[in-house]
């Protein structure tokens, strides 16, 4: 198991990097071990991390085959000096397997997928041929320098030998992998359990919504957004609901989403102005790094390890053995825009490594900035935007869109992508290309 070394974990609050965040959180995540699996119907594989290799029981395809709609046989029988005739001695199609071995000077009509038939290595395609008489039955005239021996034939295992593994522990499976896997006969597949995520929302003003709003409050979306964003990434949500600003409320949620989830998501609290007690609790209940990131939206972020009450110190067992009762806390900003960008850079593909999956970074587009863009180097800024395809010359352009304000969600709700301008980068002119995250298919 990772220990959380002496840095950056165990500083009380520091101003680091994007980068620096991300690569501490990488190297402190213990994923759940591969034994925590159970096995689903294919039916409902999709989007569920893989737990062992899927190994083929078969060779695919099983059979040697034709690949075209065409004649199949002996390639030897080719001659380069002129026609090759052969006759034609019945049709095979896919399916019903033709019973004899061809002789010499014959030929056999063949569908694409039929079994190649003894005695063939190699299938004319229809169009390159003339026929004389019936097509089943005819004088077939391939014309020389048309095909070459073992042309147009599919080798049994060519996609897949028995025994090989089809598809790799730890990816998170898309329909054509639930497909792959029937296509080896397989009913089942054997995935890790999902991973347990409790999320709660900080703050008195925030109100549940359904409540009545009193004045200076708001409706509570966080646990919305953040929620639909942990289901959509197979995460199996632990609902704690609100907290009040109050110690000793704090205190009790805390124990209970560390008693009965892997990781715990927050939202509020953690700013520097927020009252002291929570990185007391949050402190109090394991090795938790308060951080001032670099970027914007987004400062505040507070990420470690929290313990199951009465269950003993952090230190790590001998290899092997079980990572000791705790729960991986991630407590984000409360303004709503914060709260997301601060998921997608952080969040995302940390439970995702934790679930057990091979969690690629987010794919990144790169597309015209169609106006300047201000930027201070030294913070990573992430700014609300509309890609769409160029007007000129092919590609992708990008607008910035909307108020750019960290509690504008409705900013974030109308926008399709995010510009991610990197820490060095100054200001964009316009024209210039900047990396942009789509919002389709980010979670
Ligand atoms: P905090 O990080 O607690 O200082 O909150 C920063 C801002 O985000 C404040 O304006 C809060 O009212 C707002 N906020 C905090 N939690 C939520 C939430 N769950 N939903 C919507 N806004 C929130
Ligand atoms: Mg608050």
């Amino acid at each position: 198991m990772n220990e959380l070394g002496p840095s950056p974990l165990a500083a009380g609050e520091r101003n680091l990097g994007v980068d620096e965040a991300r690569a501490a959180i990488a190297a402190a995540l213990v994923p759940l071990p591969r034994s925590e699996s159970l096995e689903v119907p294919l039916h409902e594989a999709d989007g569920r991390v893989l737990a062992a290799d899927v190994v083929s029981p078969i060779d695919v395809p099983a059979h040697d085959n034709s690949a075209m709609d065409g004649y199949a046989f002996a390639g030897a029988a080719l001659r380069a000096d002129g026609p090759t005739v052969l006759r034609a001695t019945g049709t095979v199609v896919a399916g019903a397997p033709y019973g004899g071995t061809l002789g010499a000077g014959q030929c056999l009509r063949v569908m694409t997928g039929a079994v190649m038939p003894a005695g063939a290595d190699t299938v004319v395609p229809l169009e390159l041929v003339r026929v004389q008489g019936t097509p089943d039955g005819g004088e077939v005239h391939i014309p020389p320098g048309v095909i070459r021996p073992g042309e147009n034939r599919r080798k049994r295992g060519e996609d897949l030998a028995a025994g090989k593994a089809a598809l790799a522990a730890g990816r998170v499976l898309r329909p054509a992998d639930v497909g792959l896997a029937a296509s080896l006969g397989l009913t089942r597949v054997r995935v890790m359990r999902p991973l347990r995520v409790a999320l709660f929302s900080t703050g008195d003003e925030v109100t549940e919504p359904g409540a009545p709003l009193a004045p200076g409050c708001i409706y509570d979306s966080n646990r919305f957004s953040l929620g639909a964003a942990l289901r959509r990434l197979g995460m199996e949500v632990v609902d704690l609901g609100l907290v009040r600003d109050d110690r000793a409320a704090l205190a009790a949620v805390v124990a209970r989403a560390v008693r009965e989830a892997d990781a715990v998501v927050t939202s509020g609290g953690v700013s520097a102005g927020d009252a002291d007690y929570t990185r007391d609790i949050l402190a109090r209940h394991g090795d938790v790094a308060f951080w001032k990131v670099a970027m914007r939206p987004g400062r505040p972020f507070a990420f470690g390890l929290l313990r199951r009450e009465g269950a003993g110190g952090l230190a790590p067992g001998p290899a092997g053995e079980a990572p000791p009762p705790s729960s991986w806390l991630f407590a984000l900003p409360g303004n709503p825009v914060a709260a997301l960008v601060t998921f997608y850079a952080f969040v995302r593909e940390a439970l995702l490594v934790l679930a057990g999956a091979n969690a690629a970074p987010l794919p990144v587009l790169s597309a015209r900035s169609t106006a300047p863009i201000r930027k201070r180097p030294g913070r990573t800024e992430f700014q609300r935007a509309i890609v769409e395809p160029a007007r000129d010359g092919g590609g992708w352009q990008v607008r910035l869109f909307g108020s750019q304000g960290a509690g504008v969600l409705r900013s974030m709700s109308e926008a399709n992508a995010l510009v991610v301008l990197a820490h060095d980068q100054g200001s964009v002119a316009a024209g210039e290309p900047v990396p942009v995250w789509l919002f389709d298919g980010l979670v």
